[in-house]
């Protein structure tokens, strides 16, 4: 079971994925949206960068130069 987000074909608006994949707003098929260029998903890009930095700091810790 997906819990993400799809993304209608007819009418471009997101919505939960579904077992029917058919959007609540216009009945059109939901599909998987191809990599996220902006929107909700951009968000956790930043969230992503920061866990990143923190993994990179705590790496420089353990190699001392
Ligand atoms: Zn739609």
């Amino acid at each position: 079971m997906t819990k993400h987000l799809q993304k209608c074909k007819n009418c471009n608006e997101y919505g939960l994925a579904n077992s029917e994949s058919k959007c609540r707003y216009c009945g059109g098929q939901l599909i998987s949206p191809k990599p996220p260029k902006f929107s909700l998903i951009d968000k956790y890009g930043k969230y992503r960068l920061q866990y990143f930095k923190e993994n990179f700091n705590t790496e420089n810790e353990n190699t001392e130069k």
